[in-house]
């Protein structure tokens, strides 16, 4: 079997990219190792994630976003940033950059299944799953890949299989990786007040805890901790965890309960050194991982995707070899760099709040205060959390697809 473009990984990274190719008349495999997720309950789902504006348009250019249920994700128009050493505090609200909100809060199920809807309807994306990735063959003008029983040959791989890339280790693509020293602990809780549509965020010392606003008085919540106190939180009772959640938040919304599950994720930081090779391309986690302080993976993730799929339809336009590195390197520098930026920036802010020197502990404190009281600096940082900074990829701009 010939396609175009193999994506390995029907992630929400991958799935983007190949209902976008595929909707432009490409090709496409998709190889994913999971089993099809079970069909929607009632119940709400633990792990969400806050979707920029820009991303929003990319979802909608596939034809998923209008699509989602949207009555289960919420919406956040101002954003409200804290230190817990100290008096310094942020404000953000989307009005200042004349915009309705600067996101939405959604299930990773939810997003997931919208996708995997929009993937069994293009009749040029043909998907493999349960199939895992066993080996690959780069040869001169294709790439072969080998899954259970299996051959495909595709002019590019993209390796949006996640951290821990199988593709990016076939292709010999080394990568800086560290440990953040934390885990994150998400749970969904009831607040007593209303969140008023804000995603809040207290800098305590070990680590950041946020609350992401849902429907009615429900918020999910991403503590980020010194791996100890995590398993701890993890096991607690229900009425001790909603209490320490409480105290660590200042009884902002005032009482909590806490009413679903609980997970924790250990928390590192990984950059491949370059995101294309002979007839590869890496994209979403597989290139990248952050810090969810600023709740940016995914959405760096569907960037990437819109970036490298202009790009290859560019190239099938014009009957280019798609899989040339020369023909790819276009993609790399458009989003390396960026993502690069990003990644330090995170790292940076986790640095910066998690010291317990005087002098940072000051000088963060009035950087809060400085941020707060100029509104330009402001419009830069929401423009930022929005998706809207740099050259962004034509479905990011609510422009339609394919032009
Ligand atoms: C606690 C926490 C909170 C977060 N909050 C946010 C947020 O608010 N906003 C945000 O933007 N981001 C957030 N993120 C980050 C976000 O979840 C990830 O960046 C994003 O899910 C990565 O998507 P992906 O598709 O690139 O990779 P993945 O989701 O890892 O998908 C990879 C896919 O590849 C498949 N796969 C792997 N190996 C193979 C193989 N060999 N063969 C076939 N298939 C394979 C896997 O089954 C999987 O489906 C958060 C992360 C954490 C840990």
């Amino acid at each position: 079997m010939n396609y175009d473009v193999a994506v390995v990984g029907a992630g929400m990274t991958g799935a983007t990219l190949a209902c976008a190719l595929a909707k432009a008349g490409l090709r496409v495999a998709v190889i994913e190792a999971s089993d099809p997720p079970p069909p929607p309950g009632d119940e709400r789902q633990l792990r969400v994630s806050a979707i920029s504006r820009a991303s929003e348009c990319v979802l909608r250019a596939i034809d998923v976003w209008d699509a989602l249920p949207l009555e289960r994700a919420g919406v956040f128009r101002e954003m409200c940033v804290w230190d817990a050493t100290g008096s310094g505090s942020v404000h953000f609200d989307s009005a200042d950059i004349g915009s309705d909100a600067l996101g939405h809060v959604v299930e990773n199920d939810v997003i997931q299944r919208g996708l995997n809807t929009r993937m069994a309807s293009l009749d040029t994306l043909k998907l493999y799953r349960p199939e895992e990735l066993q080996d690959m063959q780069v040869e001169k003008s294709r790439v072969t890949l080998r899954l259970g029983g299996t051959r495909l040959h595709a002019r590019l791989v993209v390796a949006a299989d996640g951290s821990r890339s199988r593709v990016r280790e076939l292709a010999g693509i080394q990568c800086d990786v560290g440990d953040y020293g934390q885990q994150a602990v998400v749970a969904t809780v009831r607040t007593e007040l209303w969140h008023r549509e804000t995603a809040w965020q207290r800098f305590l010392p070990d680590g950041p805890l946020a609350f992401l606003p849902l429907p009615g008085n429900l918020c999910s919540i991403v503590w980020s901790t010194l791996p100890e106190h995590a398993q701890a939180l993890l096991t607690a009772t229900d009425e001790s965890f909603a209490a320490a959640v409480e105290e660590a938040f200042e009884s902002r919304l005032g009482g909590l309960e806490a009413v679903a599950g609980r997970g924790v994720f250990p928390l590192r930081h990984l950059h491949a050194r370059a995101y294309i090779a002979d007839r590869v391309a890496l994209v979403g986690d597989a290139a990248h991982t952050v810090h969810p302080l600023a709740g940016q993976g995914a959405n760096l993730g569907l960037q990437d995707a819109a970036a490298l799929a202009e790009i290859l339809y560019a190239n099938w336009s014009r009957d280019r070899d798609l899989g040339r590195r020369m023909n790819l390197r276009p993609y790399e520098r458009w989003r390396k760099g960026r993502n690069l930026l990003m990644q330090r920036g995170m790292s940076g802010f986790q640095w910066l709040f998690g010291s317990r020197l005087e002098p940072v502990r000051v000088a963060r404190n009035l950087g809060l205060s400085m941020v707060d009281g100029s509104p330009p600096l402001k419009r830069m940082f929401m423009r930022y959390a929005s998706g809207y900074g740099g050259e962004r990829p034509r479905m990011a701009q609510a422009r339609p697809w394919p032009e």
